[in-house]
């Protein structure tokens, strides 16, 4: 640490700040890294390790051709501590990778704790210091921190919950039976695709809908109930025709294969300019994701959907990532400043590997005057990445990686596995050219190694 030149403050040792800690410590630079844990625990850690896996120990599928296979090999590709030391762990799961997970955050605590360049300090930062900071302090920072990232960021851009209806991927809907059009053809065009529903059909999804089995909340999170955003099972529990006036309401819509009104009409909005994913308009829910799947197949036009993210509702501290952070997640308002993690609404434990190594790198840069590093959009993280903080992204919801967000091929390709082997081909040559063209990132420390 003595000789270090640059210096920088990552707060919270979770997986973002982990992999943003020993990153920026192996380019050399001081860093002190502040974890509140065990003395402040949070509602969801049981430890003090960095790096604990507050739920499942599964880091999701290792196949490349999936895009969080893929997320993966793009995270080896750059040398990610993280994700060496989950491989490290690995336990047998089948086609997904999983790990052992006291094995990891002891593993990843003492790699970290050990570094010559990384201060460790166990306290609950309440303020931002001066000079470089990633702050990562996950979904469940301490409420002692959140005055100061609401000063910071204002209030309006912080959210504490994710009330999100799910996504599907575009090119997985029926185009047959939905239909573009706005309600009584006002917008822009057709703003938004309509699934129309019989009484038959939607009597038959009212009945799954509410006999579906639901994810228990947390105790943390029963308490804390939202008045004005209802999960869409609950609205329906209020009575059987409570949908058909709400967010299921057909008035001004025409289904154009029978000329007529549907009795029901689940509406679909564009997720991005290139209208590649779509939400399904006032489904925020609690149903378990199996169940979503289940029921929501049940949506003429639907049956076939691939969900790029399940609706969920839990505590989570997010940002509004496109309307404040710059694509190296830098604030735009104080470029010292980047968001690290679930915070900046990369949803997944290794989305948050990947955005504090991203901030890391960033931060290395900006300290010694090397140029920004912004992933290929066409790679899983990268896609993501461009997503988030694209201004032009509205209703910011945190999401994972998935192929709904990168951009389309150039040729269009029917079934869905030749699809996304297209997809991972195109990202993997883009990434290998992409970091042909930047030796300034390979890392030269060793110090883990
Ligand atoms: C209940 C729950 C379950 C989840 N389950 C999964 C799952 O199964 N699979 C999945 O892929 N994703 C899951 N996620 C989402 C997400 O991937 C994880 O939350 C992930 O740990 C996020 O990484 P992070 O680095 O952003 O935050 P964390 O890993 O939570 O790290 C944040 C760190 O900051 C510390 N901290 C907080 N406030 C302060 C402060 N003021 N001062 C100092 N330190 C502070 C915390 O103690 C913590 O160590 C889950 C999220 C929640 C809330």
């Amino acid at each position: 640490m003595a000789n270090a030149v640059h210096s920088a403050t990552v707060i919270g040792a979770g997986l973002a700040g982990t992999e943003a800690a020993w990153q920026l410590a192996e380019r050399g630079v001081a860093v002190r890294l502040l974890e509140m844990r065990p003395a402040v625990m949070t509602p969801a850690h049981h430890t003090g390790d960095f790096a604990e896996l507050v739920c499942s120990n599964s880091l999701k599928s290792d196949d490349p051709s999936t895009a969080a296979g893929l997320l993966k090999r793009e995270l080896e590709a750059m040398e990610s501590i993280v994700m060496r030391l989950a491989r490290e762990c690995a336990v047998p799961a089948g086609g997904a990778l999983a790990v052992d997970r006291e094995r990891f955050s002891h593993a990843a605590t003492e790699l970290v704790s050990e570094h010559p360049n990384i201060e460790v300090v166990r306290a609950e930062a309440d303020s931002v210091p001066d000079g470089s900071v990633i702050v990562a302090t996950g979904p469940l920072t301490s409420s002692a921190l959140e005055p100061a990232l609401a000063r910071l960021l204002g209030s309006e851009r912080l959210s504490f919950y994710d009330a999100a209806a799910p996504i599907v991927d575009a090119l997985t809907l029926d185009r047959d039976t939905v239909f573009a059009a706005s309600r009584y053809d006002k917008g822009a065009g057709a703003d938004y695709l309509n699934a129309p529903m019989s009484r038959a059909e939607y009597d038959a999804f009212y009945e799954a809908l509410i006999g579906a089995r639901r994810i228990t909340e947390k105790d943390f999170e029963r308490k804390e109930l939202f008045a004005a955003c209802q999960p869409v099972e609950e609205v329906a529990r209020t009575g059987r025709d409570a949908l058909r006036y709400g967010a299921l309401k057909p008035v001004g819509l025409t289904d154009p294969r029978t000329g007529e009104r549907p009795w029901a009409v689940v509406q679909l909005r564009a997720e991005n300019a290139a209208a590649t994913a779509y939400n399904l308009v006032g489904f925020q829910t609690n149903l378990a994701f199996g169940e979503q799947d289940r029921v929501f197949r049940l949506i003429p036009g639907l049956e076939d959907a691939e969900f790029v993210r399940h609706g969920v509702m839990h505590r989570n501290t997010f940002v509004d990532a496109p309307r404040l952070l710059d694509e190296t997640l830098a604030l735009r308002s104080d470029r010292r400043i980047r968001l690290a993690g679930q915070l900046t609404g990369t949803e997944g434990y290794l989305e948050a590997v990947a955005s504090g190594l991203v901030a890391a790198l960033n931060t290395f840069a900006d300290l010694v005057g090397g140029s920004p590093v912004v992933l290929p959009p066409t790679t899983a993280f990268g896609a993501l990445l461009a997503y988030a903080t694209n201004p032009e992204t509205t209703s910011y919801q945190p999401m994972h990686v998935n192929f709904g967000v990168v951009p389309p091929l150039e040729h269009r390709i029917r079934g869905k596995r030749e699809r996304y082997a297209a997809y991972a081909d195109r990202a993997t040559r883009d990434l290998d050219a992409w970091f042909a063209a930047r030796p300034d990132l390979r890392c030269q420390g060793g110090h883990g190694t």
